[in-house]
């Protein structure tokens, strides 16, 4: 093995929360950040938190995005709420449905560049993964969406715009005046698609508030699960102000092995992790923490890593969520076999831990976890650098 030389991060194109021109787009603000600019642009202040109780219900409840349909509001009003505002969501520029069910969207956000949302159906719920970056300025190993170069974060209300243009397509918006969300479709958000949701965290908190807001999408915070790849100085900020279900990419039971596998770990090492983790249910007040492993064959899948998996949970209220890798072209792993994925599994569960191995969903449509890159981004590192990159 050659000495792992990858970077721990790319480059982030990063853009301002505010657009300098053009109207503003109140999808993706917080309540605050909405009576500022109705203030600004003539709402007298006495009214301005009435109003974006009105537009808010429009907007998050009825899935509205045309000013002149919030009838309760008047005609002067709504004229002037579609001279200085637009309610836009991203554009879906290709939708695939798997066989299993599984949707996948590609959605165009500003700038041109393209994002992943794959929509997840099961007998008791729907689960939207959505993407927090186009791209990952990590890189790990495995990853096929830590190969994209370029990379921005995306905004609050493209983030929030991802649930609702999957709730357009649902067609699960409920009717004007009614609020029933007996059985829902989308009934559960995972932050699992593309980037790292702890490297964009207030675009991230501000888009989740809006899932969560009761006025609105009225998803509880535990049914919002942010998967993170160790951004250790962050997870107490996601409990305290999210306060959402956290899952953590662990991936390997050495630092040897998860320096190679997720780089960031030669930044915040196991047992600095492990001690945010320790940290987290009590401040959010959560059940488990997630641990994501994904298995991949003869790297990180032996009995003695599932020993010492079980050693490293200990005094952490934690499920394992094992999942078997998705191959990718070019991809420098394989997939563990079913025998050493259930014999991994038996250990853990028979040390008192819950031990899923996930079904990978939407296979044929390449909408399975780690597989998501924009088409715009196709070009890849090649077989030799992403094995160099790794250390193999
Ligand atoms: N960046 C965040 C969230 C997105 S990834 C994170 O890393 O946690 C969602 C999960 O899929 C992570 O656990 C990730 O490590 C895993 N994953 C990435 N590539 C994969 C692949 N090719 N096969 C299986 N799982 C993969
Ligand atoms: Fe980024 Fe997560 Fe992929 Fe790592 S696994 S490169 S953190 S998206």
């Amino acid at each position: 093995m050659s000495t792992p030389n990858a970077p721990i991060t790319q480059d982030l194109v990063t853009i301002p929360r505010k657009l300098p021109e053009g109207p503003i787009n109140l999808v993706g603000l917080t309540r605050e950040a909405m009576r500022d600019v109705l203030i600004e642009h003539g709402t007298p202040e006495k009214q301005a938190k009435m109003r974006v109780g009105q537009i808010w219900q429009w907007i998050y409840n009825w899935g509205v995005r045309d000013f002149d349909e919030m009838t309760n509001l008047s005609k002067t009003f709504r004229a002037e709420l579609a001279e200085n505002f637009v309610i836009a969501v991203p554009e879906v520029v290709n939708k695939q449905v798997s066989k299993d069910g599984t949707r996948k969207y590609l959605v165009r956000i500003a700038g041109g560049h393209e994002v992943e949302v794959v929509y997840i159906p099961e007998a008791d719920r729907g689960t939207l993964c959505i993407s927090s970056q186009v791209g990952c300025t990590l890189t790990c190993s495995f990853c096929h969406t830590g190969t994209q170069k370029l990379v921005r974060n995306l905004t609050a209300g493209e983030i929030i715009g991802q649930v609702m243009l999957a709730r357009d397509d649902l067609g699960e918006w409920p009717e004007h005046g009614t609020r029933t969300y007996e059985a829902r479709m989308l009934s559960n958000i995972v932050l699992m698609g593309m980037g790292e949701p702890l490297y964009n965290f207030e675009n991230v908190r501000d888009a989740m508030k809006i899932a969560m807001d009761q006025e609105g999408i009225q998803l509880s915070r535990r049914r919002i699960t942010l998967s993170t790849s160790g951004v250790v100085p962050e997870i107490h900020r996601t409990a305290q102000e999210i306060g959402c279900l956290l899952a953590v990419s662990f991936h390997a039971t050495t630092d040897e092995v998860r320096d190679k596998l997720v780089p960031i770990n030669k930044r915040w090492n196991i047992e600095a992790l492990l001690e945010a983790l320790r940290a987290y249910p009590k401040v959010s007040n959560s059940e488990r923490i997630t641990f994501e492993y994904v298995m991949l064959e003869g790297i990180n899948d032996s009995v003695e890593d599932a020993h010492r998996l079980v050693k490293l949970l200990e005094g952490i209220p934690a499920k394992v969520n094992l999942i078997p890798f998705n191959e990718w072209p070019g991809a420098p792993y394989t997939r563990s076999s079913g025998n050493r994925i259930h014999r991994f599994a038996d250990i853990i569960h028979d040390a008192g831990y819950s031990s899923p191995i996930r079904t990978p969903r939407g296979e044929d449509i390449f909408a399975a976890c780690g597989q998501l890159k924009s088409a715009t981004e196709r070009e890849r590192k090649s077989r030799k650098q992403i094995e160099a990159d790794a250390g193999l």
